[in-house]
Order: structure tokens, then sequence, then C-alpha cells
């Protein structure tokens, strides 16, 4: 590195927040000069095979043509307009192309900037909906454990109340009322019981919930749990059973992501309420959606306020809607299916059998999802380093060692993060001791 560079780092150490880490005694980040196809390339001179899809939005990889091309030709007609009063063909189309690809009866759209957004939009048009129908006391949202919805307060009431520190937020937390998370895994014999509780929830609390938040099939960022799709479907029932709205969060899922383009399609059922976001620029930009049915928006805007009341400043961007369309485009080529299936073969041929390592407690895959549960928590700083030695970006949290990586991957770069995933398997200063 250059001394400029090595002096951004150094100020980036001193200055510069970054996600869930310290800022007194931060884990070291590394400097990023470009990023192409599947590989990041570091300003230290490494290329780095991407094995995240930098938080799992990358879908056809960096610095893509097409992609570049939607931003560069918006850019020059114009970046931004207010939403209020004004709108536009990018916006217009990728309303038109989520109404059509989403489960069906989700029609009105309402474009936001970011994930946790979309998620508050959600519960925000939920406690509305409830408020139009002359029912305020239906107001409490339900969930399960070990979700994961975003960092803002309304989302972070629906977040598992341990991994997201319910209590470190006490006193300004929305009291929500929490299930026990699915036990059933994806791939198990389905299990009855699994709903008992859930059920139950359900039974005594239905006068006071608006709305029941799921990250369908596939529990991300709360632990990586894949459940099972009769599960989801139960939910859906319950929803109609105890009128209870169904707010699907597909923002990690949505796109095809476990091998159908939405999770949802895995129990057949549409949500009320579906929230999308990390994949929907194909990981150019920031751009989450909430879209909800006829029922929803049509009870909002006929109830005391008249309108939904939310309007982000940056509603609508045309820049982030411009590549939203073109990466769409690219998906509705429908290579996805394939490039999906062949990832998953691979991780079925060479990262499940790392369940024998004795260091391993659990292997599991969907799509384009591996996931490696290992028996004691990563030593992140140490742990990273290696993975960045042996030319691969990966970034695990606790005992879980995952791999989400674009969906143009191929066997050789896919070979090299499983490869690089079992070489620190067998290394014990990379874990922490129990
Ligand atoms: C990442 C994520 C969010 C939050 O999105 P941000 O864009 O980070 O605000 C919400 N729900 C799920 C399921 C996610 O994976």
């Amino acid at each position: 590195m250059n001394k400029k560079q090595t002096e951004n780092l150094e100020f980036d150490k001193n200055h510069v927040w970054h996600p869930y880490t310290s800022m007194s005694k931060p884990l070291p980040s590394y400097l990023v000069e470009s990023a192409d196809g599947v590989h990041i390339n570091l300003a230290s001179g490494e290329k780095l095979v991407d094995g995240m899809s930098s938080w799992w939005s990358v879908l056809h990889g960096y610095n893509h043509p097409e992609l570049n091309h939607a931003l560069i030709k918006q850019t020059e007609k114009f970046a931004h307009v207010m939403f209020g009063g004004l709108t536009h063909e990018p916006a217009i189309t990728l309303s038109q192309t989520l109404i059509e690809l989403t489960p069906k009866g989700l029609n009105k759209v309402f474009l936001s900037d970011s994930g946790s957004v979309s998620v508050e939009v959600a519960l925000k048009m939920s406690i509305q909906y409830w408020h139009s129908k002359n029912k305020p006391e239906k107001h409490k949202i339900l969930t399960v454990r070990n979700g994961y919805h975003g960092d803002t307060f309304a989302a972070m009431s629906v977040c598992d109340p341990v991994n997201g520190m319910h209590q470190l937020f006490e006193p300004v937390l929305m009291k929500n009322l929490f299930a026990p998370a699915p036990k059933t895994a994806f791939d198990q014999a389905w299990d009855v019981s699994d709903v008992d509780e859930l059920s139950a929830m359900f039974e005594k609390h239905h006068h006071e919930i608006a709305a029941f938040i799921i990250e369908p099939i596939v529990q991300g960022a709360g632990g990586m749990r894949l459940y099972h799709p009769n599960y989801l479907k139960a939910c859906r029932e319950l929803c109609n059973q105890y009128n209870v709205l169904l707010i699907a969060d597909e923002i990690a899922t949505g796109l095809g992501r476990t091998g159908k383009l939405f999770a949802c399609e895995w129990a057949n059922i549409s949500p009320d309420i579906i929230c999308l976001g990390k994949t929907l620029t194909g990981g150019y930009m920031t751009l989450a959606a909430t879209l909800c049915t006829d029922e929803v928006a049509n009870s909002i805007s006929n109830g005391e306020a008249g309108c939904f009341m939310h309007g982000p400043t940056f509603m609508g961007n045309p820049l982030a809607c411009a590549v939203a369309n073109a990466s769409l485009k690219i998906l509705k080529r429908n290579e996805w299916q394939k490039q999906i299936a062949d990832i998953e073969c691979i991780f079925k041929d060479e990262l499940m059998p790392l369940i024998d390592h004795p260091r391993v407690a659990d292997i599991r895959v969907l799509g384009g999802i591996g996931v490696v549960e290992a028996t004691e928590n990563v030593e992140m700083a140490v742990i990273q380093k290696r993975f960045v030695e042996l030319g691969v970006w990966i970034r695990p949290f606790g005992k879980l060692i995952y791999i989400m990586p674009p969906f143009i991957s191929n066997k050789v770069q896919l070979n090299l993060l499983i490869k690089a995933i079992s070489t620190v398997l067998a290394e014990d200063n990379c874990f922490k001791r129990n």
C-alpha cells in the first residue's frame, strides 16, 4: 500500500464507525481498491473471491456492464427529484415489475431507502390498517425468536430479544410478543407440534395483534436457520383464522437466493405485506420496497388520516430504481435458476461432508446459502485475516461460518471458498476457547 492508503486506513480506524465493532478497539478493516465479477480487490494487492455478496445483496457480480450502463444513462437524465407530486419512469417500471414478480395479491408498492425502513413501513402500515378498521387495540406485533428485521427502533423490537440486546433499549422499545423459533428444519420430517406454542399465542393475544412478522424459510442474521415450509403455511393459516396481517420479510431471501424467486413460494403462500431490500438493486445502491394488498392500502387510505403517514426524502430515488430495473431484467432471463441449482449442488457435494469435522456442529444448505455451524465461536480478527490470506472474503459471526456467494460464482471459485472454510476449521487459533 502507498503512503496515502496507509494514512487513510489509520484515519478510518480512528474516526469511522464500522458495523458491530468497537470504536476504541476496532476489528481491522481492509481497504478496497476495486471489485469486479465475484472479486473484491484490496489496496494491499490481494484479489479475494467474495463469499458474502456484500451482505447478501450482490446477484450478478460487481462492476457489471449492464448495471453500470443503467446508472450512467439515468444520471445523464436526472439523479433525483422529490417523489411528492412528481413521478418518473424508473419508479413506475420497477413497481410494475415487482407487482408482476411477487406472490399474488401484492399490488401496491411503497419505495424506501433501506431494509430496516421497509420493515418500519410494514409495521406502521399494519398498525394504521387496524386503526382505520376501528380496532386501535390491535397494535402489537407477534413474531418468532431468532428473527432479524433491522436495526431501527421498531425493527429492533421484533428482532430476537437476546441477540438484539433488548434489555439495553428496554425503556424505549415497543413491547412485542415472541413465540419460540421454528424447530423443524427445512429438510426434516414435519412435526405439527412445532406450531403449538405459536398457535396458543395467536389464540390468547389476537385481539391486540396487528401483524405477525417472519422471515420466510430462512432466519438470517438471527442465526442462519432454515425451517420447514409447513411452518410458514401454518403461519398463513393462523393469520387468516385470527385476523392478523402477515408480513413476510424477504429482504434476505427475495429474488432467487433460496432457489425460489421468493421464499414464500416454498409454502405456496402470499403475505399481506412483503418487505424487499438487500438484493433489489443487485447490490449497487440502497433501495427497499414494501408491497401490500389492495385491502391494506385501501383501508389505510379510507381511514382517519386519509393517507399513509410516511414519506422519505429519497423515496423512489431514480438512480436506485434504474439500477434495480436493470438487475431485475437480468434476473428475468432466468439464468438464476440454473446458477442457484449449480451452487446448491456444489454445496451439497463439497460443503456437506465437512459435517464429519470435530469442530462442526451442523451444516445447512439451501439454494445459494451454505452454513457451517462450528462448535465454538470464531476469533474474528484471526479468522478474518486467515480468510484474506487464503484469497476469500468470508465474514462469520458467532459460531456461524456461512457463504452466500454472488449467483455468477463458478465451480473453481466456490471450491476456493469451501477449501478456505475447511482449512480454518483445522486451525485452533481461529476459534475461541470455551
Ligand atoms: C438485512 C436485513 C434487514 C435490514 O436491512 P437494512 O438494509 O440493513 O436496513 C431486515 N430484514 C432482514 C431479513 C435482513 O436480512
